[in-house]
């Protein structure tokens, strides 16, 4: 697949883990050379509780035509949060100051699927004041039922908020899945709505169980933790 610059589009996957979370093995190498050869213009790393994938992919890259974006998925109790364009780690687990850190670090919060249908990953916005919304919704996530995308993105369209989509990688075959397409600048293009998104969600339960294995085979001593 040939990059998309020439036409003044980008495509980029927003939403990739790469060993460094635990139910994952994707080497950052690896996901580096693969996001280009399937023809992807850049990728936000978005490592479970960590920036370490994303800083070890970014200082890989030597493409200027090829943007990385070190981010994190957080865990809060009111579902999952996606950083972008972040310098340290995020500390609370708490939904309003998870949304605080990011914005203190200018950068971008993104609610991740927000109807999984998962207890812990499900979107809570139940008395969340507007000000502690996320900056944009995520409408496809490759691991999420295509309903639930639906879902999310009828949500954006009624709270006139930006939209992204990503892949959710653990393993290599999710990469690319689902993208957010746009010119210009991926910043500017999310706060100003001007992303489309287009996705497919047919790897839910074989990424998962990989998943599963992943983290078991760190538990039981068969890989080591990321570190
Ligand atoms: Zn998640
Ligand atoms: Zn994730």
């Amino acid at each position: 697949m040939m990059s998309n610059q020439a036409d003044g589009q980008m495509k980029y996957d927003l939403h990739n883990h790469t060993h460094y979370s635990t139910c994952s093995t994707f080497k950052p190498l690896h996901l580096l050379k693969l996001a280009k050869k399937i023809g992807l213009d850049g990728a936000a790393i978005t490592d479970h509780n960590t920036l370490r994938g994303g800083l070890a992919v970014r200082k890989l890259n030597k493409d200027k035509n090829f943007e990385v974006i070190v981010g994190s998925e957080r865990y809060t109790d009111r579902g999952h949060v996606l950083g972008l364009y972040l310098h340290k780690d995020i500390k609370s687990r708490v939904f309003e100051e998870v949304i605080e850190e990011i914005r203190q670090q200018g950068g971008i919060s993104i609610i991740a699927h927000p109807f999984r249908f998962l207890p812990r990953a499900y979107f809570k916005r139940e008395g969340l004041s507007k000000d502690s919304y996320p900056d944009v919704i995520e409408c496809f996530n490759s691991r999420t039922a295509p309903y639930a995308n639906a879902l999310a993105g009828r949500l954006a369209e009624k709270l006139d908020m930006p939209k992204s989509a990503g892949s959710d990688t653990h393993f290599p075959f999710e990469l690319g899945k689902c993208c957010t397409v746009f010119e210009g600048s991926l910043r500017e293009a999310l706060l100003k709505k001007k992303t489309m998104v287009f996705g497919r969600s047919h790897t839910a339960l074989f990424g998962a169980s990989l998943s599963f294995f992943a983290k078991a085979s760190c538990r039981m001593g068969l890989r080591s933790w990321p570190h």
